[in-house]
């Protein structure tokens, strides 16, 4: 290889956000070490695959990820999820050069190392200090645990990542800053268990700043609150001291809570065997509402979970219409190898979970059209994702980026991206907001 040329490598990330912000971190290293991304497998010198393994679907498109890199380049490492069982990857792909399991960063730069050696070249080994992001600039994953000390019987996340390893506060404070300090507007606070952070720490304080910062949710948004940007709570569980974060919102602290509830029906929970699962969460979706009126709230639910009743999934509907959530996903259950779920009894056939998820989503896209409808009349500060020539697309504090609705903005003057505007919202379809720009 040409000393002068810095060896290029493609980067395939698949999966979720978290799996993202890992794709982020090798990349952040390898960037620092002179590599450069290529943008196609065909003349990189070598192909980087994060797979996901969360369900059966998800693995299978990961697979073909990986024969489509071997087709094209031939030189190939794969890490993330879907590492964590190496055999269906061997058996497929005998030839890949290196398999590692998720947050192996270390294993995923040897082995970089020894098919690619790194060039050392003083010019291109300086690195923005937030790292080489791949999601837009202006918004950033900012992952504060790995792993989940809970067992729910249809996850294997536990069983890939591992128990709840939560990151120091001060750690996790200095990345936020440098990322605000780079111009990221938005921190999506992201970890399998959000509320959960610094269990494992034993809430261990750390010194930031002038003062000490105990590794525990409410201060870490606090402390997060302070910088500046919009701070979205992701993947946040129920529990008790949840209740106390929801007086913070209305400054940085979004008034937005992502919440996978899963389903309502105490014995589908009960056999999910879901962290904080109790029968008092509408008294307090209720309360927070009075507390926090603009409070956004987004959840997945499951159908079709074995052995899910037409009792019990009444029981959700009727839960949904009681709670009011703005925005829901729902899958239909679906057995992971190596799950626990898969040995329990009263399988559900695909045509009722089918006819389960049709009748969930139509009931509560009524619920979500009208809590949008709502909001037709008032302003709402935007944050620009894509500028058009007269309209440009954004988001509004109730909406997370990729997986939520947009806000249609008309302008006057040349939007940035980034930008944060004032909107009067003018109408509401079915997902999203239109309006004009009215301040900046
Ligand atoms: S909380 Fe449950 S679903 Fe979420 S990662 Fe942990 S075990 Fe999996």
């Amino acid at each position: 290889m040409d000393q002068d040329v810095a060896p290029k490598i493609s980067f395939v990330s698949l999966g979720c956000p978290k799996a993202l912000v890992d794709s982020e971190r090798i990349i952040t290293r390898l960037r620092a070490e002179g590599y450069e991304l290529a943008r196609k497998h065909d003349g990189a010198d070598i192909v980087i695959v994060n797979t996901c393994g969360f369900l059966d679907s998800a693995k299978q498109e990961s697979l073909s990820a990986i024969g489509e890199a071997m087709a094209e380049n031939g030189k190939v490492i794969v890490t993330g999820c879907m590492g964590a069982e190496p055999e269906q990857i061997e058996r497929e792909y005998p030839n890949v050069l290196s398999i590692t399991g998720p947050q192996q960063y270390e294993s995923v730069l040897d082995a970089v190392h020894r098919a690619l050696p790194p060039v050392h070249n003083p010019h291109l080994d300086l690195l923005p200090p937030q790292g080489i992001k791949l999601t837009p600039r202006h918004y950033a994953y900012l992952k504060i645990s790995e792993g989940c000390n809970n067992r729910c019987t249809f996850c294997i996340i536990p069983k890939l990542r591992g128990d709840l390893v939560s990151r120091q506060a001060n750690d996790v404070l200095r990345e936020a800053e440098n990322l605000v300090n780079a111009g990221v507007k938005e921190l999506l606070v992201v970890s399998q268990d959000t509320s959960a952070y610094g269990v494992d720490l034993k809430y261990a304080t750390s010194p930031w700043k002038d003062r000490e910062v105990q590794a525990r949710f409410l201060d870490l948004a606090r402390e997060l609150g302070e910088l500046g940007a919009w701070v979205r709570l992701q993947y946040v569980y129920p529990y008790p001291h949840v209740d106390d974060v929801i007086p913070l919102m209305g400054g940085n602290i979004l008034p937005y809570l992502d919440i996978p509830f899963q389903h309502a029906s105490p014995d589908v929970l009960k056999r999910m065997k879901r962290p904080a699962a109790q029968d008092k969460t509408l008294a307090r979706i209720k309360r927070w509402r009075e507390q926090c009126p603009d409070l956004t709230l987004r959840s997945t639910f499951i159908v079709g979970f074995p052995g899910e009743t037409e009792a019990d999934f009444q029981y959700l509907l009727d839960w949904l219409d009681e709670a009011q959530l703005d925005r829901v996903g729902c899958f239909k259950y679906e057995p992971v190898a190596g799950a626990t779920s898969n040995v329990l009894d009263g399988t559900v056939p695909d045509e009722i979970k089918t006819a389960r998820w049709n009748a969930l989503m139509a009931r509560q896209q009524k619920i979500s059209a009208q809590r949008l409808k709502r909001k037709v009349g008032t302003r709402q500060q935007v944050i620009i994702d894509e500028v058009g020539p007269s309209v440009s697309k954004g988001r509004s504090k109730a909406d997370a980026p990729q997986i939520d609705g947009a806000v249609y903005v008309a302008s006057r003057r040349p939007l940035k991206v980034g930008e944060i505007v004032t909107a009067k919202i003018e109408r509401a379809d079915e997902y999203d907001l239109h309006g004009s720009v009215t301040g900046f």
